[in-house]
């Protein structure tokens, strides 16, 4: 199925010029362009865009309103199944779900379906009605631990349905990943995320940062003692991976996560904030995720040389095509089929090189992509000051090993149904600390579907 008119394309900053700030890279849609880009849908009997979208948002529909002009119909469309659409339309890897089974895909472009839910989710912030106004109590209360996307999803919810609401959060701001990980050149924090949260707090929602659970405050405390109706746990997946290999331990091997959290949350690239940060003048990044690209991205923007190591092919590269496009076109290198094996350093203690060995692809693994082999006598050194390392993560076992009888697996996740219940009566939980690291829309749908049996088991329960 072909379309006469061309994907419309989004405006972007020019390439040399953002590989220097932390500005948005993307303008994002006006309403000409997304009137146009609306035009494209075939508005399918069939759509198989909802059936990937792992919410189910009607998209032929709230594309068809943006076609009218009718924004703030286009905005309540997407309500009834996202409560994050601006970031959404930001950061889903739309091409491997509703982008990726869009009928125009077969023979041409997809429906920039992203760009638009964007378009709609930004216009909502700015212009849309405020209908969040706080509902009538119904006397129940429920623990939120965690603010990132399945947190946030949940306590919407549960809020509109009247419950009181208050939100434990360890760092002192709120919104998880999307404020302590994903650059502001990707998501913007106060135009997008902290406006996103606001409505929240007009429904009601209290956030308490600054505390820990499994320290400050515990899942039994929240239950026996501070009469909460039940809990949800949301507390991702934040515990870094390293590599195991010699010379990790030496100065200037850090974590995506900790390089990323110094950046985002603590503003180190900000020259009014004094948050060290050491991005080297040559820095390579392992790994092939979005948090990879983050990294690597936020360290060009730093000053540095940057490159991706990543063990696999181009094929495999498990972050965005967008991402990688992006960072393609900002100037970083790409070292594909490549592993360290080896941090080498300085008789300081400093990096000066990573040690690597060429590879190749074998056989298909268990995740069904071919297992990178190592090239005989292919070692190498690439000349660096920093490694960052961007291999995944595992949730912290803090609220596991702090509460009695809540089983998780050899992961160290916590073992919860679809509808986030957990092995204790009144615990729930969704999101990356459920399924390990994993997407903001999965762990909002986790939310979500969270909060719908959370209000059944209250109410079953009076
Ligand atoms: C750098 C980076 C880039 C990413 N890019 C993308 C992307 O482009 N697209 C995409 O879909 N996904 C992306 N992801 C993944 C996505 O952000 C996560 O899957 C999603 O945020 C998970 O949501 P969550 O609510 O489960 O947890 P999180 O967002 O991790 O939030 C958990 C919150 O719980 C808090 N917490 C943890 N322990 C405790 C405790 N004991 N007490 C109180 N609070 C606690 C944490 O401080 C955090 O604020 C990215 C992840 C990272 C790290
Ligand atoms: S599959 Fe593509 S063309 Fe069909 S309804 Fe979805 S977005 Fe529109």
């Amino acid at each position: 199925m072909a379309n006469k008119i061309a994907r419309v394309a989004c405006r972007e900053q020019d390439p040399k010029v953002r590989a220097t700030n932390f500005e948005e890279v993307c303008y994002g849609y006006n309403l000409e362009e997304a009137q146009l880009e609306a035009s494209r849908c075939l508005n399918c009997k069939n759509p198989r865009c909802v059936a990937q979208c792992p919410v189910s948002i009607s998209i032929p529909e709230f594309i068809g309103h943006v076609l009218k002009g009718e924004l703030q119909a286009a905005a309540d469309t997407i309500a009834r199944d996202s409560s994050l659409p601006s970031v959404c339309g930001r950061v889903c890897p739309q091409e491997s779900q509703c982008e990726g089974a869009c009928i125009l895909g077969i023979k041409g472009e997809p429906v920039a379906i992203g760009k638009l839910e964007r378009f709609v989710g930004d216009w909502k912030i700015e212009h849309g009605r405020t209908d969040d106004q706080r509902p009538t109590p119904n006397g129940h209360r429920v623990a939120i631990i965690g603010s990132g996307p399945s947190g946030l999803a949940c306590a919407g919810d549960l809020a509109k349905l009247g419950y009181e609401v208050r939100v434990f959060e360890a760092l002192h701001k709120v919104g998880g990943v999307l404020v302590y990980g994903i650059p502001e050149f990707r998501l913007p924090k106060e135009r997008i995320v902290a406006r996103e949260i606001d409505s929240l707090r007009r429904l009601g929602v209290v956030f308490e940062t600054d505390t820990i659970a499994g320290r400050t405050v515990t899942v039994d405390s929240l239950l026996d003692e501070e009469g909460y109706d039940a809990v949800f746990i949301g507390s991702g997946a934040g515990l870094p991976r390293f590599m195991g290999i010699d010379g990790e331990n030496l100065n200037g091997v850090v974590s995506a996560n900790e390089f990323l959290t110094r950046a985002n949350l603590m503003h180190a690239y900000d020259g009014e904030y004094d948050t060290p940060i050491y991005a080297g003048s040559r820095a390579v990044v392992v790994g092939g995720g979005n948090v990879a690209m983050d990294a690597v991205r936020t360290a060009k923007r730093l000053g540095a040389e940057a490159t991706i190591v990543y063990r696999r092919s181009e094929v495999e590269l498990p972050a965005r095509v967008e991402e990688v496009h992006h960072a393609k076109e900002e100037g970083i290198e790409f070292r594909m089929l490549t592993n360290p094996i080896e941090v080498l350093g300085t008789d300081k203690g400093w990096v000066r090189a990573v040690r690597c060995v060429e590879m190749e692809l074998g056989e298909p693994d268990e995740s069904g992509r071919r297992s990178p082999v190592v090239k005989e006598d292919s070692e190498f050194e690439i000349e660096c000051d920093v490694v960052i390392m961007a291999l995944g993560t595992s949730p912290n076992p803090l609220i596991a090993a702090t509460t009695e009888g809540l089983e998780t697996n050899r992961r160290g996740c916590i073992v919860a149904d679809d509808e986030g219940r957990t092995s204790r009566e009144g615990v729930f939980a969704g999101g990356d600390i459920v399924t390990g690291a994993a997407t903001v829309i999965l762990a909002m749908g986790a939310g979500r579907r969270a909060a719908k049996a959370i209000d059944y088991y209250v109410k079953a329960k009076k």
